[in-house]
C-alpha cells in the first residue's frame, strides 16, 4: 500500500506542476500581490492597535490599487477595487473624515464601470448608495444608486434590498427602472470564441471553448505524426483565439484557429499522441467541450508555433463512420424545466456533437464513452492501482466571488483554501487520490463540476462552501445532499449556492425526480451524516458556540448528475462575524479540514477502505 500511495502521490505532484507551468507568470504574480494584500488588510483587523493609524490603512489600500494596476482586466482587479472601497469605508469608522467615505464611493463607482461582469458589482453599489444617503444626504445620487442596481443587476443578490428601499424612496424611478434590462455587456457574433480554458487532470486533459450564443460543432480528427482533433463551429468567429494557446501539458501541444470560412471557425486542437477523445457541448451558456484521455507524454512540454497552419489542408482528410457521441449528463437547458422527461433527454441528445471517425477511431470513442451514459449505483471500491478517488470541490472562485462577509471575506477564497487543507489532510490518513475541480481563483460553471468527478470515475465528490444570510445573527454548520423536495427553509441557501433567483428554485419540476433517480441518495446521505457529525465533534473540542445545523436536503445544482456519493459542506457562516473571523484563519480551516476528514474516514471504514 505505501508504494500505492507513493505512486498516487507522485501522479499528483506531476498534475500540479504541470497545472501550474499552464498558468502565465504574470497571473501568478496578480495572484500572489492579491494575496499579499488581503494577509496585510486581516493582519490590520486583528490589531486595533495598528487600526488607529490612518498610514496602516492607507498601506493596506495601496497594497490592493497595485494589483489593479498590474493588470486593469485581471478578475483579482475586480477584488482588489471592491476591497479598495471597503478599506476607505472602514477607515471613515476611524478617522471620521468624509472624503474617506467620498474614496469609498469612488472605487465602487470605478468597479462597476470597469468591471461591469464581476458580482461584486452590486455589493458596491449597494454600498455607495446607503453612504450616499445616510452620511451625505444626497437622495438624488443615492437614487442613481440604486436605480443602476435594480436595472442591470436584476440577478444580483443585492438586488431585493436595493428595490425596496427606491420604491420607498422614489417609486416612479422604479418603474423606469426596472424593465427593460440593458445588456450587461456589448453584443458580440454569433459563435464567436469568447473563452478559453483547460485543466490536466489525471486522466484527461479537458479544454472548453465558451462561446457567444449558440452554434453547432462538428468534430474530426487527424491521424499521422501530427495527430490533431479539429473543430468546426457554425456560426463561428475565432474571437479570443486569434492567437494559439500553447498547453504543451503531455496531452495537447497547442489550441489554436482559424476562420475557416466566412461563417466557420475551425479550431485545432495539437496532441502529442493520437489518443482518445472526446467532444461534447453545454447549454446555458453555450460551451464546447473536449475532453483527451490517455497518459502524459513524457517528452515534456512542447514549445509550439503561435502562427496558426494553413487550415485548408485538413480538408477532407477525414471520411469514415459518423457517430452521434451523447452526453446524457448534459446540463438542464433552460428550455426543458417544466417539460417532459422525454422532451429532456431528447435537449440533451440535440446538444450532442457529431465526430467523424475511420474505424479504429470509432471504436476507441465507443470504447471511451462517458460513464454517465449508463447510470448505476456506485460504491467506493478500491480499484486496482489506486486508492479511493476523492474529488474536492472549492465553491465558486473568479468572476464569482460566492458571500461576502462583512468584513469583505470572499466565500470563493475560503473555499479553496479548506480544499487544499483537506486534501492534505486526506492524503495523509488514507491510501486515496484527491483531485480538486480547481486549484487557483478560476471561474468553473456548475454543471461542468460533477462532470469532471465522473469523467475522473470518482468515488466521492465533496462540494466546499460557507453559508450566508442577510441577518449577521445566524451561525453554524450544516452538511447537504441532493434532494429535490421542496422546502421553503432551504431554498434560500439553495438559491444562492446555484446562483439563480428564488423563484427559479421554485420552478425546478417534476422532470429532475428523473435525476433523482440516478443520485446516490442513501449514501450521499450516510456520507452527509458523517462529514456533519466529525465536523461539530472536532470544530467543538477548540471552539466555543459550534452550532449544529444538521444535515439537510436540497436541489443543489453543483450535486446533480454526480454518479457517485457526493454532498456539500457549508462549514461556517461568512455573513456572521465571528464565524467570518474564524473562516480566514489558517487554524480554523486546518481543524475544519481535519474534521471533514475523520467523516470521510468513518464513511470509508464501513467498506475497509481507510485502513493502509
Ligand atoms: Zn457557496
Amino acid at each position: 500500500m505505501k508504494t500505492l500511495l507513493c505512486r498516487a502521490l507522485l501522479m499528483m505532484m506531476c498534475v500540479t506542476l504541470c497545472a501550474s507551468l499552464l498558468t502565465p507568470a504574470y497571473a501568478l504574480s496578480v495572484e500572489n500581490s492579491y494575496n499579499k494584500a488581503r494577509k496585510a488588510y486581516f493582519e490590520l483587523l486583528d490589531s486595533p492597535r495598528k487600526q488607529k493609524y490612518r498610514d496602516q490603512w492607507l498601506k493596506v489600500r495601496k497594497l490592493f490599487l497595485q494589483v489593479h494596476d498590474l493588470d486593469s482586466e485581471h478578475q483579482r482587479s475586480a477584488d482588489a477595487l471592491y476591497m479598495a472601497g471597503k478599506i476607505s469605508q472602514g477607515l471613515y469608522d476611524v478617522s471620521y473624515v468624509k472624503d474617506d467615505l467620498r474614496a469609498a464611493i469612488a472605487y465602487f463607482d470605478q468597479l462597476a464601470l470597469e468591471h461591469p461582469g464581476s458580482s461584486l458589482v452590486d455589493d458596491g453599489l449597494l454600498i455607495a448608495a446607503q453612504i450616499l444617503e445616510e452620511k451625505f444626504g444626497d437622495q438624488k445620487r443615492a437614487i442613481e444608486h440604486y436605480r443602476r442596481l435594480v436595472s442591470i443587476y436584476h440577478d444580483g443578490d443585492m438586488f431585493a434590498a436595493a428595490r425596496a428601499r427606491l420604491k420607498e424612496l422614489a417609486p416612479e424611478a422604479l418603474q423606469v427602472a426596472s424593465p427593460p434590462p440593458p445588456a450587461r455587456v456589448p453584443a458580440k457574433a454569433e459563435g464567436a470564441i469568447i473563452g478559453v480554458r483547460y485543466h490536466t487532470y489525471p486522466d484527461f486533459t479537458r479544454v472548453v471553448l465558451d462561446l457567444e450564443g449558440n452554434a453547432s460543432a462538428t468534430p474530426g480528427f487527424v491521424k499521422g505524426d501530427d495527430p490533431r482533433i479539429f473543430i468546426d463551429l457554425a456560426p463561428g468567429d475565432i474571437g479570443v483565439l486569434k492567437q494559439a494557446i500553447d498547453l504543451g501539458d503531455g496531452r495537447v501541444r497547442q489550441v489554436r484557429g482559424g476562420q475557416y470560412r466566412n461563417d466557420v471557425a475551425r479550431v485545432v486542437l495539437d496532441l502529442d499522441a493520437a489518443n482518445p477523445y472526446q467532444v461534447f457541448t453545454l447549454n446555458d451558456p453555450f460551451r464546447v467541450i473536449i475532453d483527451i484521455s490517455g497518459p502524459l507524454s513524457n517528452s515534456g512540454p512542447v514549445v509550439a508555433t503561435s502562427a496558426p497552419q494553413k487550415l485548408n489542408a485538413d480538408s477532407g482528410a477525414h471520411p469514415g463512420a459518423t457517430v452521434t457521441a451523447q452526453l446524457a449528463a448534459a446540463a438542464m437547458p433552460k428550455s426543458a424545466a417544466g417539460a417532459s422527461p422525454s422532451s429532456a433527454s431528447k435537449a440533451a441528445a440535440a446538444s450532442a456533437a457529431t465526430v467523424k471517425l475511420d474505424e479504429q477511431q470509432l471504436a476507441e470513442v465507443l470504447d471511451s464513452r462517458p460513464k454517465e451514459e449508463q447510470p448505476h449505483v456506485k460504491l467506493p471500491e478500491n480499484k486496482v492501482g489506486r486508492g479511493v478517488r476523492i474529488v474536492l470541490d472549492p465553491g465558486h472562485g473568479g468572476k464569482d466571488p460566492g458571500a461576502i462577509g462583512p468584513r469583505g471575506l470572499m466565500e470563493k477564497d475560503v473555499t479553496l483554501a479548506l480544499a487544499k487543507a483537506l486534501s492534505a489532510q486526506l492524503k495523509k490518513r488514507f491510501p486515496c487520490e484527491v483531485i480538486l475541480t480547481r486549484d487557483s481563483d478560476v471561474y468553473i460553471p456548475l454543471d461542468e463540476r460533477t462532470l469532471i468527478a465522473n469523467r475522473l470515475d470518482a468515488d466521492l465528490f465533496v462540494s466546499l462552501h460557507a453559508n450566508a444570510n442577510r441577518s449577521r445573527k445566524p451561525y453554524g454548520a450544516e452538511t447537504y445532499y441532493l434532494n429535490f423536495s421542496k422546502n421553503d427553509d432551504v431554498i434560500e441557501v439553495v438559491a444562492r449556492e446555484n446562483g439563480t433567483s428564488l423563484q427559479k428554485v421554485g420552478d425546478l419540476d417534476m422532470i429532475l425526480l428523473d435525476l433523482m433517480a440516478n443520485s446516490k441518495i442513501n449514501e450521499s446521505s450516510r456520507l452527509a451524516a458523517e462529514i456533519q457529525e466529525a465536523l461539530i465533534d472536532g470544530l467543538s473540542r477548540k471552539y466555543s458556540n459550534i452550532k449544529d445545523l444538521g444535515v439537510r436536503q436540497g436541489p443543489f445544482h453543483v450535486l446533480w448528475n454526480a454518479t457517485m456519493p457526493s454532498v456539500l459542506v457549508e462549514v461556517a457562516f461568512i455573513s456572521n462575524r465571528r464565524e467570518e473571523k474564524r473562516l480566514a484563519d489558517q487554524r480554523f480551516q486546518t481543524r475544519s479540514a481535519e474534521a471533514i476528514a475523520t467523516g470521510v474516514g468513518h464513511y470509508l471504514e464501513a467498506y475497509n477502505l481507510a485502513s493502509n
